[in-house]
């Protein structure tokens, strides 16, 4: 049985004050949902998380990760350092990083290889541009993302990664994947991880990420392979975060 997992990615939005008040209100909040839960912070507001979330139900982490250990890497932030602020995940991927930062398909991979050896959790987002879904690569597209990170991985690190499937036409456009589009991507994301290790596909958690809201989460969290969910916007208001936390 795999757990559900709802992760906020707040890009880079906040500030200290602002995400006292955010982080006070998930806190207060949350009940046995029955989901774990997490917030994906801009890095400097790692510390803050460290310190407000101290004992409470909520981990959190980084939104990309350097693969270097440390050294002249300009603007970089290393395994190690989100480590040293507690964090437990980490974004690998983000459509955000692949469109404006040309992150390859081989980059991901190897942030999520770096992520795993300092004991963070890589999220790896995958997902298709409109484009593609309209040329009918949605799977092509989809399973070379995920490949190179499997092709990066001993086997048994497999069922240690969660992955994320974020249509790119989905995310920030208030254009929700159907549930019934969203479970065929997980579904097949399953299947390809099944083909590097049986056993992983069957816990491997797979979040859906794009436009998800309390008024959609129901639904899109009762598909059979959608585990949960990566919230982008609905992640900065503390009452549509629950919202969703609490769809599950
Ligand atoms: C995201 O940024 O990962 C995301 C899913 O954004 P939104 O929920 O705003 O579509």
């Amino acid at each position: 049985m795999r757990r559900k997992l709802v992760i906020g990615n707040w890009k880079m939005n906040g500030n200290r004050a602002a995400n006292t008040a955010l982080l006070s209100g998930i806190v207060a909040g949350l009940n046995d949902f029955g989901a774990d839960c997490a917030v994906c912070v801009p890095a400097p507001y790692l510390a803050q998380c460290q310190a407000e979330l101290a004992g409470a139900p909520v981990a959190w982490g980084g939104q990309d990760v350097s693969i270097h250990a440390d050294g002249a890497y300009t603007g970089e932030v290393s395994a190690a350092m989100l480590r040293d602020f507690g964090a437990t995940y980490v974004l690998c991927g983000h459509s955000e990083r692949r469109a404006y930062h040309h992150e390859s398909n081989e980059l991901v991979a190897q942030k999520a290889v770096v992520a795993l050896a300092a004991g963070l959790t890589p999220v790896v987002c995958v997902g298709e541009s409109l484009a593609q879904r309209e040329a009918g690569q949605t799977e092509d597209v989809i399973c070379g993302q995920l490949q190179a990170v499997l092709d990066a991985l001993p086997a048994d690190d497999v069922a240690k990664i969660i992955l994320a499937y974020e249509p790119v036409w989905a995310i920030g456009t208030g254009r929700t994947a159907t549930p019934h589009i969203a479970q065929d991507a997980h579904r097949f994301l399953r299947n390809c991880v099944a083909n590097k290790n049986a056993a992983a596909a069957a816990t491997v958690q797979i979040l859906y990420g794009g436009s998800m809201k309390p008024e959609n989460a129901k639904e899109l969290m009762a598909q059979p392979d959608i585990d949960g969910g990566l919230i982008g916007g609905a992640a900065l208001k503390s009452t549509d975060f629950l919202g969703i936390i609490q769809a599950v």
